[in-house]
């Protein structure tokens, strides 16, 4: 073994897709074909120009130049269960029921630390954000794949887990709006996940990216609408997509205060926490 060779774990990864996919895309665009990048999106508009004032005044501010609190300062809390609240209709208690992510990213790779042992098993979306499969695999367990099927107006056919692989299942990613299908949750669906997170004892991660994102007056609802969701799962919300600020690294988990303590007590020993002036 050479002293650069990674670990069997990142090993156990395929090079992460969306640098194999620039990879491709570069080589194309250097045969001279017209490439439409279904890779990485960035938000084409700027962020708000209020919210950016807000910042420059910010970082100015001693207080935000320390190391911030991994819990989140209080108003950060109370902001995002009024969003909830105001947007959903979901009541959360802003002690234990929501902290700040250091953008969905963090947050969905570090549930996996929080909650998967080698042997255990995540179910993930599929075609899925990447981190679905990669952070179980790093974290030693198993990814099985959930495929989203047409037919069901791209939700995964539940029915069709193996008894066996919803046994050792621990996690459950989902995501609506969904990325990169564009599909909307179907009716009813959320309802089935939390029968089946019951039944299997799996923790349901929903990743709402894009719930802020939507057209022709769709309005998304949040997983935590649903009812018994708080028993069960999670949801992690970014302002990455919705309020075009990809940068600035801002999210939130929200949802069983339970999962949120386990999160937490992970990320206190991985992170230093979000930078205060965000
Ligand atoms: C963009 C995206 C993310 C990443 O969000 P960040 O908050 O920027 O880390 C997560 N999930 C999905 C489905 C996305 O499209």
């Amino acid at each position: 073994m050479a002293l650069t060779d990674p670990s069997k774990r990142l090993e156990a990864i395929p090079p992460y897709m969306f640098a194999e996919l620039e990879r491709k895309v570069a080589a194309k665009r250097a045969a001279g074909i017209d490439v439409i990048s279904l890779g990485i999106g960035d938000p084409v508009e700027p962020t708000y120009d209020h919210v950016v004032r807000a910042m420059q005044d910010a970082v100015a501010q001693n207080d935000n130049q320390k190391y911030p609190s991994n819990r989140g300062r209080s108003e950060y809390r109370e902001a995002f269960a009024g969003f909830y609240e105001d947007r959903f209709g979901v009541e959360i208690d802003p002690e234990d029921e929501v902290i700040p992510a250091i953008g969905a990213k963090e947050c969905i790779y570090n549930l996996s630390f929080a909650f998967l042992d080698p042997g255990d098993v995540a179910l993930a979306s599929d075609p899925g954000y990447p981190v679905y499969t990669a952070g179980p695999l790093l974290a030693g367990a198993k990814a099985e794949l959930l495929p989203l099927v047409p037919e069901l107006g791209f939700a995964p056919d539940l029915t069709a887990v193996p008894a066996d692989v919803a046994s050792r299942a621990r996690l459950m990613f989902l995501n609506y709006p969904n990325n990169p299908t564009g599909a909307v949750v179907p009716e009813g669906f959320f309802e089935l996940v939390v029968s089946f997170a019951r039944e299997h004892e799996i923790l349901v991660v929903h990743d709402n990216a894009y719930s802020e994102t939507t057209f022709d007056g769709y309005v998304a609802p949040s997983f935590l609408q649903t009812l018994g969701a708080m028993d069960v799962g999670v949801e992690v919300f970014s302002l990455s997509k919705g309020y075009n600020m990809t940068g600035w690294r801002c999210a939130a988990i929200l949802g069983n205060r339970d999962a949120i303590a386990s999160y937490w007590r992970l990320k206190t020993n991985v992170d230093s926490g979000l930078f205060e002036a965000v």
